[in-house]
């Protein structure tokens, strides 16, 4: 889109490395390499890459130890490789993180539409509404998608970048009803319908960092949010302060904001 997007490989087992790679090219992306725990830090702070893939199981130290080093000076997006459904969930009720999930064996078709999905939602986070009040009993919820921070009755909530999306989706439709398969087109970008258990997950781990209840679960449906009231407010975003979607991915964002779980 701007140029061509670099991608971070970090895979220790050479064959599922090479092919993803050679997708990975095919589709017009610029590849790098790394398999193991230390040269993928390494590799990430030389390269700034627009995308890490980044494989659980590393030599040296695993992935969620790469994505914390890598996160501490640059919200670079994560898709994370993992041997079982179980393990992601463990990752996202960790709030290790990565951008998204995908579990072993994948299609590399299916990972190219995640890499697009992901890349497309770090292009467009600076393209930004005003803020949200969402108001749920004596509990005041503040979601500002400029900054892209939770507030809730003014102290910071520390969501990763997929459970603000998530909560924002949610916030967005007014309290209305949205199923799994609408969550995953909107936050996940995809249509696919394989993946109710990563909405499930995330939904988990966003009601855990939250004082106040307000996600309702729609048995059979799908999930929204439990409200008095959701409103739009101009006090805290600065209008006119989103740059264009050039840059953004070019991690220019100040890592106090993003660098998350500390
Ligand atoms: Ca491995």
């Amino acid at each position: 889109m701007n140029g061509t997007e670099l991608i971070l490989v970090v895979e220790d087992e050479p064959t599922i490395a090479e092919a993803v790679a050679s997708r990975l090219r095919s589709e017009g992306y610029e590849v790098a390499l790394a398999a193991d725990g230390p040269s993928a830090v390494e590799r990430c702070t030389a390269l700034a890459p627009d995308l890490v893939v980044l494989d659980l199981n590393l030599p040296g130290f695993d992935g969620i130890e790469v994505c914390r080093r890598i996160h501490t000076y640059r919200r670079v997006p994560v898709v994370m490789l993992t041997a079982r459904d179980d393990e992601t969930d463990m990752l996202v009720g960790l709030g290790v993180g990565a951008d998204d999930y995908l579990t072993k064996p994948f299609s590399p078709r299916e990972l190219v539409a995640r890499i697009k999905a992901v890349l497309r939602r770090a292009r467009s986070a600076g393209n930004a509404g005003p803020s949200l009040l969402v108001e749920a009993g004596p509990g005041v919820i503040e979601i500002d998608p400029t900054t892209r921070r939770v507030s809730e009755d003014g102290g910071d909530v520390h969501l990763t970048p997929t459970e603000f999306d998530l909560l924002r989706a949610l916030a967005e439709a007014g309290g209305a009803v949205l199923s799994r398969d609408q969550l995953l087109a909107m936050v996940w970008g995809y249509r696919d319908g394989s993946g109710a258990r990563t909405v499930d997950s995330h939904i988990r781990s966003v009601r855990a960092k939250l004082a106040t209840d307000v996600i309702r679960t729609v048995h059979g449906v799908g999930y929204a949010l439990q409200t008095d009231t959701i409103r739009p407010t101009q006090r805290i975003g600065s209008p006119g302060s989103p740059g264009g979607p050039s840059g953004e991915t070019a991690g220019a964002l100040p890592t106090s904001r993003f660098g998350g779980q500390r």
